[in-house]
């Protein structure tokens, strides 16, 4: 048989194992089993920038669809499909999250705070599980010995990730379960409203890595703990909400420009800001109809160009010269 389908073919049924695994909720100490839990409430959040019960998501192409539709995709995607991951059980997903999905939470409170970030950073380290699960579990008989280093390189980044994670987890468990909201921070700020949906933990380098073989970049990124800044925006009703994680003993000098920029911007500057994020720092974001029209096919193209070209790179000064939401009105 063909190499390449060989390949594609054990990609496929390693992918396939991964997603259809079966998970434990994330929560201490329990042994039941996860079921899709949601980053963001239905109702209240993905619901009113949704058409027709549906918003964008941006979804890494198969590995072999590449040369067609090129590496990232935008698709529009039923709102009970976006952000989910296999979280919690079904009653701790009900109990721990109950003040989040009452009518009207309180997003400056401190408790909403921590628990938009415990779904942010359980997201993520349920997401490197099954990343880990997909790259280990592949059959590598037909790969060429170059392939298969890499892809123990990325599993091991992999793990040192969810390392890193399992850290300001258990941080944030200590508020949510012993109310000792001590160790880290957030800051809840309000902006022009945006149908922009964005919840993702953050590594911010201060390190020229740019022109670092990706292997170092690999490496640089396996020591740990590393600072890491929960990041969340979404819409409630006339404005959108922007909420940025501080870990206590770090520097958190992104996190501050964040906070200021957020705070003292023009509407222009924030959009700048937003497209910035989605296009360098992160990959989990939805946005309505409305918005994903406004954007031009040629800067979408340029996106998906730069995004995978610097999806390693955690530099602060990381550039992008483009805005995705230049045209928005
Ligand atoms: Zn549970």
């Amino acid at each position: 048989m063909d190499i390449l389908l060989e390949r594609s073919k054990s990609i496929d049924f390693a992918v396939k194992q991964a997603k259809n695994k079966a998970r434990l909720c994330l929560f201490p100490n329990c042994s039941n089993a996860a079921i899709k839990s949601h980053v963001f409430q239905r109702n209240g959040i993905l619901n009113q920038i949704a058409s027709k019960g549906h918003v964008y998501k941006v979804e890494p192409t198969n590995i072999f669809e590449r040369s067609k539709k090129g590496s990232l995709l935008f698709k529009r995607t039923g709102i009970n499909d976006v952000f989910t991951f296999p979280g919690y059980c079904k009653d701790h997903d009900n109990s721990v999250f109950k003040k989040l999905e009452s009518g009207n939470p309180d997003f400056y409170a401190v408790q909403n705070q921590f628990l938009l970030g415990y779904r942010c950073i359980c997201q993520e380290i349920r997401i490197k599980e099954i990343s880990y699960d997909c790259l280990s579990g592949v059959d590598v008989t037909h790969f060429h010995p170059a392939s298969i280093s890499q892809f123990k390189l990325s599993a091991a980044g992999y793990l040192k990730g969810i390392e890193n994670l399992l850290i300001f987890k258990k941080i944030l468990e200590e508020g949510i379960i012993n109310s000792d909201y001590s160790h880290y921070s957030f800051v809840t700020l309000k902006i022009p409203r945006v149908e922009l949906c964005i919840s993702a933990p953050l590594t911010i380098s201060y390190d020229r890595l740019i022109h670092i073989p990706r292997e170092l970049q690999l490496k640089k990124l396996l020591e740990v703990p590393i600072e890491t800044t929960m990041f969340n925006t979404f819409p409630v009703k006339d404005y959108s909400y922007v909420i940025i994680g501080f870990c206590k003993n770090f520097e958190n000098k992104w996190a501050n420009e964040m906070k200021a920029l957020f705070e003292n911007s023009s509407t222009k500057t924030i959009l700048k800001a937003l497209s910035d994020l989605v296009s360098a720092r992160c990959e989990f974001w939805c946005m309505s109809e409305k918005l994903f029209l406004s954007i031009l096919k040629k800067i979408r193209e340029e996106y998906k160009v730069f995004f995978m070209q610097n999806v390693l790179d955690h530099n602060k000064d990381l550039l992008v010269n483009f805005n995705l939401f230049q045209d928005l009105r």
